[in-house]
């Protein structure tokens, strides 16, 4: 059992965050063509100006984690969560997973970021490894590029990573990703799995059983949204529903990603080192 969480002596902390921006995770992934034009994308016209309205709307303040490819295609979109309040993570340069990336294509990957970070006078400070796994890396490389945290797949709550580096870890369940309430193909990351998509009812049932069991294990969890799926109002609605209950409930400390990691940070007592060992989902 760690210690208490955040000024009122919480049971667990809980980090909203969303993830992706733009079209570069599907530039990386080939679902659109490397040459099709870019600047326009939905993500950014339509659901981010309304997720800001709605976290405006609830005085939350989150974290998003963004391509860095954003920075340089997207500035403005970038400029407006970070004069919102809200925190910018880092998602890679452009959504390259981790586990299936060489040590030079990481430092690669890291390189392009900073020089756009610089750009901007947008630093961030977390970094949210694109598709949650290690792999074979250490987060030591992001210590040494100047992060204070990781957020990655894993069920070591609130502890620090097992590492040189010894950063804090903001970890997240595969069944904390809206895609497997929402998306075809991601439904069997539910706890239970599940065969069809469920909609936001089913997504706040799926994260309240997630908050039950970070309180019940003293830990820290980052919940997460995906920009590009929060495409219709009752979805957007649905975030502005759990900010609410997570403000009102007096097991959890609501707080910012980068919050909680300085938390763990300032309380090196209570949260002893930890290895971290990636956990492929259970498709
Ligand atoms: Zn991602």
């Amino acid at each position: 059992m760690a210690g208490e969480w955040g000024p009122d002596g919480a049971d667990c902390a809980v980090a909203v965050t969303f993830d992706h921006l733009g079209e570069a995770a599907e530039i990386q992934l080939g679902s659109i063509a490397p040459d099709a034009p870019v600047g326009h994308h939905h993500s950014v016209t339509r659901e981010l100006p309304a997720l800001l309205a709605m976290l405006d709307e609830h005085s939350y303040s989150a974290t998003f984690f963004v391509e860095a490819w954003n920075f340089r295609n997207y500035p403005d979109a970038v400029r407006a969560i970070a004069e919102a309040g809200h925190e910018v993570g880092w998602h890679g340069w452009l959504h390259e997973p981790w586990h299936r990336s060489s040590a030079a294509e990481i430092a690669e990957s890291l390189r392009l970021s900073l020089d756009v970070f610089g750009e901007l006078g947008v630093r961030p400070r977390g970094a949210r490894p694109p598709a949650g796994l290690l792999g074979p890396h250490s987060v030591d490389v992001l210590a040494e590029h100047g992060f204070d945290y990781v957020s990655i797949a894993g069920t070591a709550f609130g502890t620090t990573l097992g590492s040189a580096a010894r950063l804090p870890l903001l970890p997240y369940p595969w069944h904390a990703v809206d895609g497997a309430y929402y998306v075809p193909g991601f439904t069997r990351l539910r706890q239970p799995p599940g065969e069809e998509p469920v909609g936001p009812a089913g997504l706040l049932e799926g994260y309240a059983a997630i908050v039950d069991d970070t309180a019940a294990a003293g830990g820290c969890v980052g919940l997460i949204f995906h920009v590009p799926w929060q495409d219709s109002p009752d979805r957007v609605a649905a975030i502005g529903t759990l900010v609410d209950r997570l403000a009102a409930d007096e097991r959890v400390w609501l707080a910012r990603a980068d919050e909680i990691a300085d938390w763990v940070r300032d309380h090196p007592a209570d949260f002893p080192e930890t290895a971290h060992t990636d956990r492929a989902p259970a498709w």
